[in-house]
């Protein structure tokens, strides 16, 4: 199932369940049970927001092997990880702020995340499936002056907007063989499949649950693959994630 998180015509945040061109509100104790109801909005006269709101963004740095060797860095022992604040948030179609008052370099990166439907607290990689909710597509926006300058991530990885994800979150999804692809204004510069990540999604989450506790709607992206490069203002990009959808955002 694709749950959606969107604002009706009136401006009233709901939560709902994809159906075709259709949404169906649900009503929902957030990662318990849901109730449909009879309402449904049209997907084209709402204005769809992030998925969900996490209280932490824990993002993953050089997870495949062709991405490492790009950056010229060495295949990590450990997964490399760091946290996007979240006021980078922004939802399918916003618009990311170019921060031209600090870099002149900001990059996209397209990314299969997942969101957390348990509380994880050093957990084993065989309980890891059961503690997610589900699957989403994530542009770790980057700027790549900054990151470079500092020697780590917090500021060229944190800058408000960096964090687009989004549209659905996908419940029924096996994550380890997905085709993942990024367009900058319709034309692909990125394109892999999950398959090719030096730590699976079972190894990432029981890795960080063993550093901190990770609760209910918080987001772990898993890492870019190669053919990184930078935006403009005034262009559009795209991750599309297979069984996902399209993440699409501005950049301004
Ligand atoms: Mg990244």
């Amino acid at each position: 199932m694709k749950y959606v998180r969107y604002e009706d015509q009136d401006k009233t945040q709901k939560y709902g369940i994809l159906e075709g061109d259709l949404i169906r509100e649900i009503e929902w104790d957030l990662f318990g049970d849901y109730m449909p109801t009879e309402r449904t909005d049209n997907l084209e006269e709402v204005r769809i927001l992030p998925p969900c709101t996490p209280t932490k963004i824990v993002c993953v740095g050089l997870n495949y092997k062709d991405h490492a060797k790009e950056m010229n860095a060495g295949i990590p022992e450990d997964p490399k990880i760091f946290i996007k604040p979240t006021t980078a948030i922004i939802g399918h179609e916003d618009t990311i702020i170019y921060p031209d008052h600090m870099s002149k370099r900001v990059d996209y990166e397209g990314e299969l995340a997942l969101v957390m439907g348990k509380r994880a607290r050093r957990i084993s990689e065989d309980e890891v499936l059961d503690h997610i909710f589900g699957f989403t597509c994530l542009n770790d926006v980057t700027a790549r002056d900054l990151t470079a300058k500092d020697g780590q991530y917090t500021r060229g990885k944190g800058f408000d907007t960096f964090a687009p994800f989004g549209p659905y979150i996908e419940t029924e999804l096996d994550p380890h063989n997905l085709h993942i692809s990024t367009y900058l204004n319709d034309e692909i510069k990125q394109s892999s499949s999950t398959s090719m990540m030096i730590f699976d999604v079972p190894k990432l989450v029981s890795f960080i649950s063993n550093v901190m506790t990770l609760l209910p709607g918080d987001v772990v992206s898993t890492g870019t693959t190669s053919g990184i490069g930078p935006m403009q203002k005034g262009d559009t990009v795209e991750v599309q994630i297979e069984g996902i959808g399209i993440l699409r955002n501005h950049v301004g």
